[in-house]
């Protein structure tokens, strides 16, 4: 019999089943604030619980079910990069990153990807499964355990399209914010898409408090369709309806993600129908350097482009940021690490 990845189980559901068994509900919250609290590793660690309720879970639940195969530290100390082996042996990564803020983790939401995004290490992966919640939370517990510090920040962008695995990454989003469990803020959250417009809409109806951060990466459907395939699909003008949609829903900000390549998409010209397509309500353009391991020839635009197309959205009265780039000496640019991984 398979054990029940007991992370996957929310408060409710535990509680449900321990009762079931013939323990007082109140056991149930003792075993979700050891798992998620004070992230233990194994049940026998839970020494406030009965002897034989901890062989009843060693019987039939499993509490970590990622194993760490290769962590790298970048050279500042402030990237820390995960590659982990999942119980069916496919491997995932994640990053952990100190901001001046604190600590912020990007974790993994499926086993490759299928949305073949061109300048993407993943996108270039066949596509293998969804990740569970429990698998995508524990990316979270391992790497605040390592740092030994409370992780208040996450975003979902690390390999997989978070909205195309919709139903368990909205019940992780349920389990790190309970109040009994990691309890990070929504507002701290950002869910990442290449634009599953579907999913906005249905994202928008569940008023999670989360972020929504669009990988945009090209100001028209001509050049966007060539570097994004899903495009195709839905396009920029139903893409931005969708955008506007979540804001008016929710109140949050949209953030727009927007890779710089060089002579590709980092034109005066391409600035200003970036600002044309996003005015109107309350947005923020992140700008950031290709990473250089892409798996195309594409190179990162120079540092006068970046000022140049930076200085133009802003007097456009666009509120644009340049992400600083972390981690670039360990591969920390998703699906890379992984990709060297599989290749050696
Ligand atoms: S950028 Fe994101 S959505 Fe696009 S292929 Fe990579 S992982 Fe998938």
């Amino acid at each position: 019999m398979d054990l029940v990845k007991i992370r996957n189980l929310n408060l409710k559901e535990l509680s449900e089943h321990i009762l079931a068994v013939g323990y007082p509900k109140f056991r149930a919250k003792q075993i979700f604030a050891w798992q998620n609290q004070k992230l233990v590793q194994s049940f026998n660690e839970m020494t406030n619980l009965p002897k034989s309720l901890i062989e009843y879970l060693n019987k039939n639940f499993i509490l970590q079910t990622l194993t760490v195969q290769k962590k790298l530290t970048s050279k500042d100390g402030n990237t820390i990069k995960f590659l982990y082996k999942l119980s069916d042996d496919n491997l995932i990564e994640s990053v952990i990153m100190k901001y001046n803020y604190g600590y912020s983790v990007c974790v993994s939401t499926q086993v490759g990807c299928k949305m073949g995004c061109k300048f993407c290490s993943s996108g270039a992966d066949r596509f293998v499964r969804n990740l569970e919640p429990a698998e995508i939370l524990e990316q979270v517990i391992i790497a605040q355990k390592l740092v030994q510090q409370r992780v208040g920040h996450m975003v979902l962008m690390g390999i997989g399209e978070p909205l195309d695995n919709f139903d368990n990454v909205v019940k992780f989003i349920s389990l790190i914010t309970n109040e009994d469990g990691l309890n990070i803020s929504g507002r701290n959250i950002s869910i990442s898409t290449s634009g599953l417009v579907d999913k906005i809409y249905k994202l928008a109806e569940l008023d999670l408090n989360c972020t929504l951060s669009v990988s945009l990466h090209a100001p028209n459907n001509e050049l966007r369709s060539k570097l994004m395939p899903v495009n195709n699909r839905w396009n920029l003008e139903k893409l931005m309806q969708a955008c506007r949609f979540y804001f008016r829903k929710t109140g949050r900000r949209i953030s727009f993600e927007y890779i710089m390549i060089n002579n590709l998409n980092d034109t005066t010209k391409q600035s200003n129908e970036l600002a044309k397509l996003i005015k109107g309500y309350p947005t923020h353009v992140n700008l950031i350097p290709i990473n250089s391991g892409s798996p195309t020839d594409f190179k990162p635009s120079t540092a006068k482009d970046i000022k140049t197309f930076k200085q133009n959205l802003e007097e456009l009265g666009v509120n644009v940021t340049v992400r600083r780039t972390l981690g670039a000496d360990i591969n920390a640019a998703c699906g890379q690490l992984k990709k060297k991984e599989v290749r050696r």
